[in-house]
């Protein structure tokens, strides 16, 4: 074992030039004026929901403008940039009553028409959406969720603002009208976060909490742009500087937000910037797991594993350190495109720690071989019990307010409420809790639901929010898929570009209210596990007919089968919070949060502690051997991955990405020696083709690693293929393109 004391990070200004004049970034005060310019007609409730809510934007999840993370106020612009969806008035029907213009709209305009006022049908062959009664709409729907087999229903969650008891009830009614053909988006931004977890340490979630990140020896920020996603981690990571954490980026691409941040509350930061990055690992698109594989060769030839933890804590270490003595150097390297130097140097930073925490994003997890990048960062974890002691940790960390939640609530064909399996047991004892029969027939995932509405297998879709449209791969086959089903419902509180897409038959809009317009309140599980009240904000208006998002599937579900009334009859979500803490040992004390502030952290602070792992065989993790995946590139090609700017999942909020020096949203990254092999230059206008698709971008030269290429997503959806995680079923978000002249 190591002596040598761990590698401080330095804490450095950024520049010299106050406020980084000149410089491109966020330009925060002038984001804050346009956001009062916007809610100009409603601030002092737009106010009172920042003050009193939970954000219903990333999932750092504050109370009001404060977090339990450190003192200061917490907030970002795009909480702010959010709030107008709360904010906004409804639109008249007369607004979507001609559905050719409506499709001739991109997202933003659609949402910028206002919240949608009452529920709205179309019928193909209309000239557009019309108004009908609440009755007149749960009839419709009702009649023919009657009508349709379970096998041809599926019904889909996305998280935008959703809560924990709308979770709850959507998924209790999807398995009361008879399927398990339910899901979540989380399918596809961290599924393979969850198989690769309960695979090896036995519980899906990250295993830390943010404080965390403040004072651990080492951070390993691992495929993720949180300067982006989260923006308020950058404050978190300039105390963690002071403290002297080590922070090393491992990305294909060196991302500017996370070599330094200039953090508006903190003065010093403010007017100088603070330098966050220590050190980058520029790994090969699909290189992790030869990379990790490299450190742990490392450790076990410098005799620096902990084997008193590994002996005594997990499994199949044996196995492990075998296989990673035996590879080559030559495939590590080539494997992971990271050279032998760096390799050891992250060894040594790792072994030198005595705590470590790694943040992981989608870099990590779309992949086809996610769940396998996740069981690798478990293997570097486990090897030196760098787990479940405080400021050591596993930190998926994830992008919406509601998706740790809706997994655990049990949106996902095959878990019930509490993330539990479709066991004989679990079911019967939900049969006990709803006095139902639940089916047994195994649920479809996202992907699988797509495609089964394009082989013309689903009558009945209920979108509970979300676009697929604009967030799955091939947007196109999504189209066709969604024109093959009979009966469509989007229950939201905005039109998007999916609401528009032609059906079979008939498209139903149900509008819903926000989670701070809610009888009750709602709760929201952040990315620590901690579940956060958040209050109905007194004063707010009602939005035309809109009603709580937990009350329209179970008055659905009701309509078509009325024996369910008595259990799905909610008076409040405090209902809901009572049954949920009744139903869900996982939940256990949710049933007790009804005022602003409120919280609890499931599971405590850490997980793993003591090195128990309770949901495994014997309690002991267990370490995975896994073979190095190597993307080949035909020749002339490049391999094209995507990233985040300046939005909000499919939610634009800017053109332009401050934070990777304002580039525009058809940018494509690209290396200078890519640029100079192709004759191009800097700026040039070009055409991305990939086997699915093409689309035209600015080539603009980034420092990115040669034959990568990058591209803001969901716009270059339409190059991605459908290809899937087998273990998880997320979609892997890569592809290989060409570049053709225009
Ligand atoms: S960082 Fe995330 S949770 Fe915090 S205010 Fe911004 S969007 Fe909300």
């Amino acid at each position: 074992m190591s002596v040598n004391p761990p590698v401080r990070g330095n804490d450095r200004i950024a520049s010299l030039a106050p406020f980084g004049l000149g410089a491109q970034k966020p330009h925060h005060m002038l984001e804050m004026v346009e956001v009062l310019w916007e809610n100009r007609d409603s601030l002092p409730y737009a106010w009172r929901i920042l003050n009193k809510g939970v954000c219903d934007g990333c999932s750092l999840g504050p109370r009001g403008l404060k977090d339990d993370v450190i003192e200061g106020t917490h907030l970002c612009t795009t909480r702010l940039k959010l709030l107008r969806l709360n904010t906004m008035p409804a639109f008249t029907p007369a607004d979507v009553a001609d559905i050719a213009h409506l499709r001739r709209m991109d997202n933003r305009q659609l949402q910028a028409l206002g919240r949608i006022p009452c529920p709205l049908v179309y019928r193909k062959g209309d000239r557009g959406f019309r108004r009908i009664s609440w009755d007149d709409a749960l009839a419709l729907a009702g009649g023919a969720l009657r009508a349709t087999p379970p096998e041809r229903q599926a019904w889909f969650a996305t998280s935008r603002g959703i809560t924990n008891e709308v979770y709850y009830a959507f998924t209790k009614a999807a398995r009361l009208a008879g399927t398990n053909n339910v899901d979540l988006c989380a399918r596809l931004c961290h599924q393979a976060t969850v198989s690769g977890l309960k695979a090896t340490i036995g519980v899906g979630a990250p295993t830390c909490s943010l404080k965390d990140l403040i004072g651990t020896d080492l951070l390993l920020l691992w495929g993720t742009d949180i300067a982006n996603n989260q923006p308020v981690t950058m404050k978190y990571l300039a105390h963690a500087k002071a403290q002297g954490t080590r922070i090393v980026v491992i990305n294909p691409v060196r991302e500017k937000g996370l070599e330094s941040y200039w953090v508006p509350s903190m003065p010093k930061s403010a007017l100088f910037g603070t330098t966050l990055m220590d050190d980058f690992i520029p790994v090969a698109v699909g290189g992790d797991i030869a990379l990790l594989n490299g450190v742990l060769k490392v450790l076990v030839e410098k005799g620096q594993v902990d084997r008193a933890y590994v002996d005594a804590h997990t499994k199949n270490w044996e196995a492990v350190e075998a296989h990673v003595q035996a590879m080559t150097w030559d495939d590590i390297v080539r494997d992971s495109g990271v050279d032998k130097a760096k390799i050891e140097w992250l060894a040594e930073l790792y072994a030198r720690a005595t705590t470590c925490v790694t943040i992981y994003s989608m870099g990590i997890t779309q992949h086809t071989f996610g769940t396998e990048n996740v069981e690798a960062i478990v293997n570097l974890h486990l090897s030196r019990g760098m787990i479940g002691r405080p400021k050591t940790g596993i930190l998926p960390i994830r992008g919406h307010s509601g998706v740790q939640g809706g997994g655990e609530c049990g949106v996902a064909p095959g878990i019930l409420p509490g993330g539990i399996p479709l066991t004989e047991e679990n079911l019967q004892r939900f049969e006990g809790y709803w006095n139902t029969t639940l089916p047994r027939t195994p649920g479809l995932t996202t992907m699988r639901m797509v495609e089964r509405m394009d082989q013309g297998g689903i009558d009945f879709l209920y979108n509970l929010g979300g676009n697929l449209f604009a967030v799955l791969p091939d947007p196109a086959w999504v189209a066709d898929a969604y024109a093959k089903v009979k009966l469509r419902i989007h229950q939201d509180i905005v039109f998007n570009t999916s609401t528009v897409l032609e059906g079979a038959d008939t498209v139903l809009v149900l509008p819903a209210q926000t989670r701070y317009e809610q009888r009750g309140g709602g709760t929201s599980t952040n990315t620590e596990r901690r579940i956060r009240f958040s209050p109905e904000i007194a004063g707010h208006p009602q939005v035309g007919e809109s009603r709580p998002e937990y009350e329209i599937p179970c008055q659905v579900v009701m309509a078509a089968f009325p024996g369910t009334t008595e259990q799905l009859s909610y008076r409040d979500a405090s209902d809901l919070r009572r049954e949920i803490g009744a139903t869900v040992p996982l939940y256990a004390g949710i049933e007790t949060l009804s005022k602003a502030g409120d919280w609890i952290q499931w599971g405590g602070e850490q997980l793993c502690v003591g090195g128990k792992f309770p949901g495994m065989p014997e309690e002991k993790a267990r370490f995975t051997v896994l073979e190095p995946r190597h993307i080949e590139v035909p020749d002339g090609a490049f391999y094209l991955t995507t990233r985040r700017g300046k939005q909000f999942n499919s939610i634009v909020i800017k053109d332009h990405d401050p934070v990777q020096g304002g580039k525009k949203r058809d940018d494509l990254l690209i290396s200078a020696a890519d640029l100079a092999k192709l004759g191009l230059t800097d700026g040039i206008r070009a055409r991305v083709v990939s086997d699915i698709g093409k689309m035209e971008v600015n080539l603009r030269e980034a420092d990115i690693r040669a034959g990568v290429l990058q591209a803001y997503w969901p716009e270059c959806n339409v190059l991605i293929g459908r290809r899937i995680d087998p273990r998880s079923e997320e979609p892997d978000y890569n592809a290989v393109v060409r570049i053709e002249r225009i």
